[in-house]
This record gives C-alpha cells, structure tokens and sequence, in this order.
C-alpha cells in the first residue's frame, strides 16, 4: 500500500509498504479520511515520535474491509472512525477509567503506526460505528471534537453558563458548535486571525473578539454585563490567552487549560488576586477519553454529527491527496500556507466527502 513514512525528524517520505493484517482483537480499515492533528505539526517537524520510523495520523475514518477472528460486532461495508489512545487496562488511572492519564498507553499515529496510509488494523475496541450518511471526512474529525467535549465535560458546562473560548483552530470551532448546540446564550470567541474568527461566527459565537486590535478581557467584560463569562477555555497554548483566559472569568468562573503552549506563564498580580478573591477554579483537560472506553465524548459527537449538530465543514480547509502530504509539512514549516483542519483522502477524494 501506499503510506507516508516519517523516517526522522522533518523527514516525511510518500512510499510503498507491506499491508497490514488485522490481528484476532482488530479490524482493518480502508483509510478514506485522515485529518492532520495541531500535535502532528511538532510531533513532525521538530520533536520526533516515540518510534522512529512511523507512519503517523491519529484522527481518520474508514470502511471495515476484514476482521480478525475475535471480532463481533463489525462487518464488511461499515463506516467507522477510530480513539487513537491504546489504553494498558493495567495501571491505576486505567484501572479507575481515566484513561486519559494512562501511564503505559500506545497511540495510533506516534507509537503505533498511524492512518497516512491506504490501510490501518485498529482494534476493535477503540472503533466508533459513524452513520450511513455522516461522511468520512467527517467521521475523521471525532478526535478534535471529543477533545472540545472532554473540555467541557471537565468544567461541567451547563446551558446557563456564559464561554469565552481563546483559540479558533479545530478544537476551539468544536467548543464553539458545541456551546450552540447546548443552547448557551453568550459564546465569545477569541482570536487573532479574521478569517477564523469569520469561521467561528458561522460556527455559533454570538461575538467575536480580534485581539490584536481589541482588549479581549475589557470585551469580554462588557458582553456580559460586567460579569465575567462563567466558564473561560483556552484552546490556543499562547501565554497572554492562557492569562487572558484567566482575567475574563467571573466570580465562581472555571478556567479550563486545553492548548499547549511549550513554555512557561507568568500571571499579573490581577489575575492572581482574582483567582482566589473570585474563587476560580483552574483545570487541566487532556485528551478526549472517559469510562467506557473511549468515552461518551466519542459517541456523544457521532451522534451530534449525525443530527448534523456539528458541522465540520466549516473547518475543512484544505483537501488534498496523500502524495502531497511531504511538501505541505514542508509549507507548514515554511509558513507558507494559512490553514484549519487539512484532510488527506488515501483512497481517493470522490468517496470520502
Ligand atoms: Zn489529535
Ligand atoms: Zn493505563
């Protein structure tokens, strides 16, 4: 089959490899989708992967076209998305469900080899059945949406709360479709890109915010009455929105940390002071995975795709093919192209949209 292979740091090539064979517990997909993730563009251009070489991609969707013996509940023909996180089912945190905090886990796409590729055996176990009319490349954009939901699940957002959301890349348009999906009344959306603030209006924020030419915090402030939003999420890892993201909660406001940023965060002593003089509660989420695995994050979005109450159109950017793949992480590198989600169709566009 044909597959992209990362043989080293900033070294992508498009190749040919032996195909996969689903072993008892997996089922093999024919890859129709596969999304690039924010985590691939470092994990690719400059830090590595855990195994070298590796075929990487975490977030795709196929059709089922074999299974090995032990597998039940698929057949010929189904559409199926995939959790990339291959739980131990051993340690403590697995043991209590948070598999998400997995101390011995492999990963489709950074330990194992991942969906850059025509073909993937995946277990049964981490597949997600996605509707006759939801379409792959959607079904391949589960895992920036699970990782919104898990998001708000950690922050227990209820549709009276009032959201800020600082970052409109895949994760944060999610957060954005998610909150009108709820039916909350006031989701402001922050960035400092007009194109994707322009995406996030269409995806649902009542107002957007360009914080290169306007005071995010001030904004904020005003669009909610002098309040503070209840619940504040900063899905972009840059330093001034993890402390905006801080400074724009109000009294009892939860603060949820998402993006990551590489580098450290110093506070201003407001946003210190309103921590503990506003009770706010800061938190952590990571990834997308809860009890049952993978999580109702997972189904949750595979239904909400097939009510069509996400929309992941809106964040499809770019379609391409997967010989293309080396060059465009050589424009990402270069900054050379502007984009959101950029989908690669292994096996050609026609079926897959
Ligand atoms: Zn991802
Ligand atoms: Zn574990």
């Amino acid at each position: 089959m044909k597959a992209v292979l990362m043989k080293e740091v900033n070294h992508l090539e498009f190749v040919d490899v032996e195909n996969p064979q689903p072993k008892d517990d997996e089922v093999l997909l024919k890859i129709m989708a596969v999304g690039v993730c924010g985590s691939d563009i470092p994990r690719i251009l400059k830090y590595g992967s855990h195994v070298l070489p590796i075929i990487p991609g975490h977030e795709f969707a196929g059709e089922v076209i074999g299974y090995g013996k032990d597998v039940h509940n698929w057949k010929i023909g189904d559409k199926a998305a995939a959790a990339p996180l291959i739980p131990c089912d051993e340690c403590e945190w697995c043991k209590k469900g948070i598999y998400s905090l997995c101390e011995k886990y492999r990963y489709y796409g950074s330990r194992n080899n991942g969906a850059f590729a025509q073909y993937l055996a995946v277990k049964e176990h981490n597949l997600i059945k996605i509707s006759e009319d939801t379409p792959f490349e959607w079904g391949a954009t589960i895992d920036p949406a699970a990782n919104a939901l898990h998001a708000f699940f950690r922050a227990d957002v209820k549709q009276e709360d009032t959201i800020c959301v600082f970052g409109m890349g895949a994760i944060g348009l999610f957060a954005i479709q998610y909150a009108k999906a709820l039916g909350i009344k006031t989701i402001i959306a922050v960035d400092v890109n007009d194109e994707k603030l322009a995406t996030a209006k269409a995806c649902g924020a009542t107002h957007i915010i360009q914080s290169l030419e306007e005071d995010a915090v001030e904004r904020i402030w005003h669009y909610t009455d002098g309040k503070g939003v209840s619940v504040s999420f900063d899905m972009s890892g840059v330093p001034i929105a993890q402390q905006q993201a801080i400074l724009a909660a109000g009294k009892m406001g939860r603060v949820v940390y998402l993006g990551i940023s590489h580098e450290g965060l110093s506070l201003p002593e407001k946003a210190v002071d309103n921590i503990l003089r506003y009770q706010l509660s800061v938190m952590g989420s990571w990834n997308s995975f809860s009890n049952p695995f993978p999580g109702r994050e997972w189904t949750e979005v595979a239904e909400l795709m097939a009510d069509r109450k996400l929309d992941p159109s809106l964040l499809i950017s770019h379609k391409l093919e997967l010989d293309q793949m080396p060059d465009v992480f050589k424009k990402i590198e270069k900054k050379e192209i502007v984009f959101n989600k950029i989908m690669f169709y292994p096996n050609g566009i026609e079926q897959a949209s």
